[in-house]
């Protein structure tokens, strides 16, 4: 095929980048693509610094909501190329109105985030950050410390795509039993002998619950009151998927009168402008995460169950490649589309 695109460079403007991201990026980055790196994210506000720029590239807490999209394709941007596999952040229909395409990454590492996911279940379980915390200081005592075994326990698993799988993998190993709901039957799963249920009875009979489903309008708060109310006494609840899938001041509530017993979370509906960010000299505003980190049973990490070396790689080498088949034909098998 003639190769159209590629005389012109890529000028790329990536959006949200730590020096992680500029490391993986440029060393993958062995063709013509001309990426400037910045700090802030992509708001209404930042969306001018893009002028010029024929792709930007953007990350998980980006705003790609219409009115930054209108702006995009005012200043003559050509693709979005998404540096992560959610794209709730992106307002697809507006994308394909103005005619920019959305790429992403698809997967890059459902084993890494599975493997931080069941390191929070282990981590609430077993205690480890108060054990850590106590044997520095000296103190061997192990009240409040006393855990449960992961063999015989029912995991109830919701959305069993590439990360879900991967969590049913690592459980089963454990010996938990695991029930699963999901639009789509993952025959992968089943094969480890894993059970399809109705979101009712996986809500009532798990021990531990975990999330890996989108963020889609019917998951907003899948985790509400209304769930809670039907879950077992004490049960851990895990999301490594997407803030906004758990009302937060439900399970806030929860936590209070003892009906949740442990939560991990390495998302939060309002992690924007807090998650990737060190606030350590700063006052946090958002007093709903603080109560919730005030729990000695809440455990929260900083959206990171995506960081390990392999998947920086793979989503770096992947942004690039998207880049490029987009300037060599002018599609990419990676486009998101509107539903
Ligand atoms: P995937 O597309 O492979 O799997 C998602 C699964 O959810 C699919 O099987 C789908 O059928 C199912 N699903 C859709 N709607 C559902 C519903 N209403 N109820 C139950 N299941 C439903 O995606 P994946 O790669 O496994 O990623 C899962 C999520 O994890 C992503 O959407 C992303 O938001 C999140 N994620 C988080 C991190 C992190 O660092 N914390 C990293 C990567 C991905």
């Amino acid at each position: 095929m003639q190769n159209l695109f590629s005389r012109y460079p890529m000028k790329t403007a990536v959006f949200y980048t730590k020096p992680y991201d500029r490391e993986f990026l440029q060393k993958a980055n062995q063709g013509p693509h001309q990426l400037t790196f910045f700090e802030s994210r992509l708001t209404p506000e930042t969306v001018s610094i893009a002028k010029g720029f024929s792709a930007v590239c953007v990350f998980v807490n980006d705003q790609v909501d219409a009115v930054v999209l209108e702006e995009l394709a005012k200043q003559g941007c050509k693709i979005v190329a998404l540096r992560c596999a959610g794209y709730n952040n992106v307002d697809l229909k507006a994308a394909a109105a103005l005619g920019i395409p959305v790429v992403r990454v698809p997967a890059y590492s459902p084993a890494g985030v599975a493997e931080h996911t069941v390191g929070l279940m282990l981590t609430l379980n077993r205690k480890f950050h108060r054990a850590y915390n106590r044997t520095r200081d000296g103190n061997f005592s192990l009240d409040g410390l006393l855990g449960f075994n992961m063999r015989g326990k029912t995991v109830g698993v919701i959305g069993t795509g590439k990360i879900g799988l991967e969590v049913v993998r690592l459980v089963t190993a454990f010996g938990c039993s695991v029930i699963a709901s999901d639009t789509h039957r993952n025959s992968e799963a089943e094969k480890l002998g894993l059970r399809y249920v109705e979101l009712s009875e996986l809500f009532r009979v798990s021990d531990i619950i975990t999330l890996h489903c989108p963020l889609l309008p019917a998951t907003h708060h899948l985790i509400d009151k209304g769930a809670i109310d039907q879950m077992k006494k004490g049960v851990m609840l895990i999301n490594t998927s997407r803030g906004p899938l758990v009302d937060a001041r439900a399970v806030k509530n929860a936590l209070k009168d003892g009906k949740i017993g442990y939560l991990g979370l390495d998302v939060y509906e309002e992690e924007e402008g807090i998650f990737y960010e060190n606030l350590s000299g700063k006052i946090i505003e958002d007093d709903l995460l603080l109560r919730l980190i005030s729990f000695h049973n809440v455990l929260i990490t900083s959206h990171q169950a995506f960081f390990t070396k392999e998947a920086l790689q793979a989503i770096a080498e992947t942004t690039i490649q998207n880049l490029t088949e987009f300037e060599e034909t002018g599609a990419c098998a990676n486009e998101v589309k509107a539903s």
